[in-house]
């Protein structure tokens, strides 16, 4: 079972043109039409819900604005792009701590 943290956030795209997603640092770039809203997630290993930060430490996420796209840094060990039904789009899951198999 799972000990660590679990950070989600909500993009939606509330404008009327594509807006590009990147997911920093894996340089992850999707798509998000109009309309549409994705869910990120990611997971830490630490159970006292600390985070490696960027600006600053704890902070799970970071999100950087352009005017065609939106960045967000996941601080955690990994990430997880779904849509808002649960439907998994793209991770970089090789290092998350919540699907680490049972020892
Ligand atoms: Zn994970």
């Amino acid at each position: 079972m799972f000990a660590g943290t679990t950070a989600r956030l909500l993009i939606r795209n509330g404008g009327e043109a594509p807006l590009e997603l990147a997911v920093e640092p894996w340089a992850d770039v999707h798509q998000i039409l109009p309309e549409q809203t994705r869910v990120v997630v990611t997971h830490s290993p630490a159970r006292d819900g600390s985070w490696s930060g960027t600006l600053r430490k704890d902070e799970p996420f970071q999100v950087d604005h352009q005017p065609d796209s939106v960045t967000v840094w996941a601080n955690g060990n990994c990430f997880h792009l779904s849509d808002v039904e649960g439907n998994a789009i793209g991770a970089a899951d090789w290092q998350c701590p919540a699907q680490a198999p049972a020892s």
